[in-house]
């Protein structure tokens, strides 16, 4: 009795506790069948040239149409996927999906690759083999990765950058700022794209510190010979002072939303699509 009075030393299974087991389980088998049948689809957010006007890349982004449940945000089943490992086959998936849709557009093709993917052996071998296959050319890809992969390995991270530099691989920089973003660090890593996480851009023009983070990461970057992403750009107020910032490419709703791939081509049927013709 004694011990039982301790509190500490007694878990008690609550039934919440089990909902939350059994609905996570029933999340991991539901994702793997998904996966077999086809359940998921991208969806495509465009990025602005912010000097030309001009659309020059999408981002595609994970969208999953869970049966009996309407289509899934990407926050309700990315890190199960990592967590259970099925990221690789779905990472492998969204890589070919997302070149063969843009094979015939001029446009740049970012994808998101999460930490397990990225630090698993041979990634720019693996990525160049998806490539030829469909026949999608290695400096059309931006492959967009997070600062959690050069805390787990950094070295192997720095390695496997310059081997995606060599195969003309592009590598973007997700959500900066966020994490611990030393400066050490940015130096280190062999970047061609910086991305400014959209907290700092949603509120560029209220708050004046932001503003003054947001401006001199945009220069550090082009000291450093790293081109910037501002992503989160809601509205015209945010994009004009990006513009006098200097900042190289906008990616927002004020611009455009994620878009299905039919929804996607109308709305590019409307505005000037890849590099200024000469
Ligand atoms: P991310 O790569 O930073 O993608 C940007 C997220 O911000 C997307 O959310 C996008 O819809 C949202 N966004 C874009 N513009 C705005 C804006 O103006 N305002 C606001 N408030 N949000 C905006 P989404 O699609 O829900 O994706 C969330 C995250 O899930 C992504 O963040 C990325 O980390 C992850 N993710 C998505 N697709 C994949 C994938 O294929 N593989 C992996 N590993 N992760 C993915
Ligand atoms: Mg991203
Ligand atoms: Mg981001
Ligand atoms: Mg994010």
């Amino acid at each position: 009795r004694a011990r039982e009075s301790s509190g500490s030393s007694y878990h008690f299974f609550t039934a919440d506790m089990h909902d939350r087991v059994v609905d996570r389980l029933t999340t991991e088998v539901a994702l793997f069948r998904g996966l077999e049948r086809g359940e998921f689809e991208l969806h495509y957010q465009p990025k602005l040239d912010l000097r030309t006007g001009r659309v020059t890349g999408v981002e595609a982004l994970l969208r999953w149409n869970r049966p009996g449940m309407g289509l899934q945000m990407p926050d309700k089943f990315i890190d199960i996927l990592e967590q259970t490992g099925l990221i690789m086959e779905a990472g492998e998936w969204v890589l070919r999906e997302a070149c063969a849709a843009m094979r015939h557009l001029p446009l740049s093709v970012a994808v998101n690759v999460s930490p397990r993917q990225f630090l698993h052996p041979h990634l720019g071998a693996r990525v160049m083999r998806t490539l030829e296959e469909i026949n999608f050319p290695a400096d059309r890809l931006e492959l967009e990765i997070t600062e959690q992969i050069v805390v787990e390995d950094e070295e192997g991270a720095i390695e496997t950058l310059h081997d995606l530099a060599r195969r003309g691989i592009r590598v973007a920089l997700d959500d900066y700022g966020t994490g611990f973003s030393s400066l050490q660090r940015l130096k280190r890593l062999p970047l061609h794209t910086l991305k400014i996480d959209k907290y700092f851009v949603m509120s560029l023009v209220t708050d004046k510190a932001d503003a003054a983070i947001v401006h001199s990461t945009i220069d550090l970057c082009h000291q450093l010979g790293i081109q910037v992403v501002a992503e989160g750009v809601e509205d015209d107020g945010a994009m004009r002072m990006l513009q006098t910032f200097g900042c190289d490419v906008g990616q927002g709703y004020g611009i455009c939303r994620p878009l299905a791939l039919p929804a996607l081509d109308a709305w590019m049927a409307a505005v000037p699509v890849g590099p200024k013709p000469a």
